[in-house]
């Protein structure tokens, strides 16, 4: 038994003006066990850019879409469910009976309009499976003693989305660039997540993740099994997706918030824990920095983090090619290697970020009283009252060692040794914070963006007691 729709029509921007996706519906009648999906458009040199994703008969409704089956953005014209397999970005399954939806995101169209045609094919014959990679065994992971210091990196991407690498490739990656950690977090799909387990094991923790990917702002949202609509057009469809998330143990982290594409244009008034303040791209990189400190500023407590938003593997000989995982890279203090721990160490700000997996390592804490309060935590005291800052710095020769208080470089000094400590004293007036960073001096190797530093800490929070 076949079955074969084919459904045309037209985009143009007043439609877009209305609805960012379109959903086009069909009927799945039962015993059918292949399904594949094919798009065209007229894709006028560019002007027009048409995405593709599929809802079952579970339901399409924004942060009620049970039935989510796959996304692949415009990186594929074809894609192919079955029981078993289905092509990567697409979940396999049963190809239930019921009304589908397949949906064409609009990301943009030419003032001329565009035409489209969606070819849909059903088959009760499962053929040929569209992927099939070695699925080895979940290997005994065993947990390591802690708690310690683990490097990762928090963005990233596979063949699941628009990366080139499969899970298993970019696991190999990890673990040969001595990473702890890393966040596979593919555009607005969850199939990458059943491959990771296979692929870490006691030296590489994989944690699911999904880049919620919308057209006016990108937010990585860790730690969830679920996916994440993405589907948000305002900051209240934002807002909402957040909560959605959060509120079932995801962290979400907004982006590269940056002008040079793709900004974040929600602005941050919406519920995350984390921000990107340090991403993989050459260009722009010193601004999210600039966003992290304006929010820390207000009195926001943000969680700032690195990620590559490597999409490329490079092959070897490429040593010179920017972009590459751990490029930064993300110290999390962590109780051991687990999913979990690496997380519940991220949600405490026990974070600190380098600009290379052999870059300058950091630590800083506040002492008070004999108490010793961390990057993430918050001290409470009396006005003017005295406090040391202590930072160790490891590897960080010829950087200079700064000490920003409430947004202003309030100490300053070079580094000549490679392991050094370095405190100082400060008598806050007001609740705000303090966090370290090693500037590089002028034509450092180790820099490789506009971000003019070698690695920075989280900050510990004052509180400064009223009426004492
Ligand atoms: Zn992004
Ligand atoms: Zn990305």
């Amino acid at each position: 038994m076949r079955e074969l729709h084919i459904v045309r029509g037209r985009l143009t921007p007043a439609a877009k003006q209305e609805s960012d996706y379109l959903l086009i519906p069909f009927d799945v009648p039962p015993g059918m066990r292949r399904l594949e999906v094919k798009y065209t458009y007229e894709k006028h040199g560019g002007e027009t850019v048409v995405d593709l994703g599929l809802f079952d008969a579970r339901g399409a409704t924004f942060l009620q879409a049970a039935g989510f089956r796959g996304w692949s953005g415009s990186e594929r014209d074809h894609v192919v469910l079955t029981e078993e397999s289905a092509t990567p970005g697409y979940l396999p399954g049963p190809i239930l009976p019921g009304r589908w939806h397949v949906v064409l995101g609009v990301y943009k169209v030419a003032a001329k309009g565009s035409d489209y045609e969606v070819e849909i094919r059903m088959s009760d014959a499962p053929g040929v499976p569209p992927y099939s990679p070695p699925r080895p065994l979940p290997s005994a992971t065993s947990q390591r003693a802690g708690p310690l210091w683990l490097r990762g990196d928090l963005h990233c991407h596979t063949h699941h989305s628009d990366g080139k690498a499969s899970v298993a490739e970019l696991a190999t990656i990890a673990q040969e660039r001595g990473l702890d950690f890393v966040a596979v977090t593919d555009h607005n799909t969850i199939s990458h997540h059943s491959y990771l387990p296979a692929a870490s094991d006691d030296r590489l923790t994989l944690i699911p993740g999904e880049e919620v990917t919308t057209y006016y702002g990108h937010a990585n949202v860790w730690g969830l099994n679920q996916w994440v609509d993405f589907r948000c057009r305002t900051p209240e469809d934002v807002r909402a997706a957040f909560l959605w998330a959060q509120s079932r143990g995801g962290i979400v982290s907004i982006n590269h918030p940056k002008a040079g594409g793709p900004p974040w244009e929600f602005g941050y008034d919406v519920p995350f824990t984390c921000m990107e303040v340090w991403h993989g791209y050459p260009h722009y990189n010193h601004e999210p920095l600039g966003v992290w400190e304006r929010l820390l500023q207000q009195g926001r407590r943000i969680v700032g983090v690195g990620g590559s938003d490597t999409h490329l593997l490079p092959p070897p000989a490429a040593r010179e090619f920017p972009i590459r995982l751990g490029r930064p890279t993300t110290y999390v203090w962590a109780e051991t290697n687990t999913v979990d721990a690496i997380l519940a160490g991220i949600r405490q700000g026990r974070v600190v970020i380098s600009c290379d997996v052999d870059g300058p390592r950091m630590e800083m804490t506040l002492h008070l009283d004999g108490r010793t309060f961390h990057v993430g935590q918050t001290l409470s005291v009396s006005r003017g009252r005295a406090l040391t800052v202590e930072v160790k710095v490891h590897k960080g020769r010829g950087g200079v060692l700064e000490i920003v208080h409430d947004g202003r470089v309030v100490e300053s000094t070079r580094i000549s040794k490679d392991d050094v400590g370095h405190t100082m004293r400060i008598k806050p007036v007001k609740s705000g914070y303090v966090r370290a960073q090693i500037r590089a001096e002028e034509g450092d190797s180790r820099v490789w963006s506009s971000l003019p530093l070698l690695a920075l800490t989280n900050p510990v929070y004052i509180h400064i007691l009223e009426g004492d």
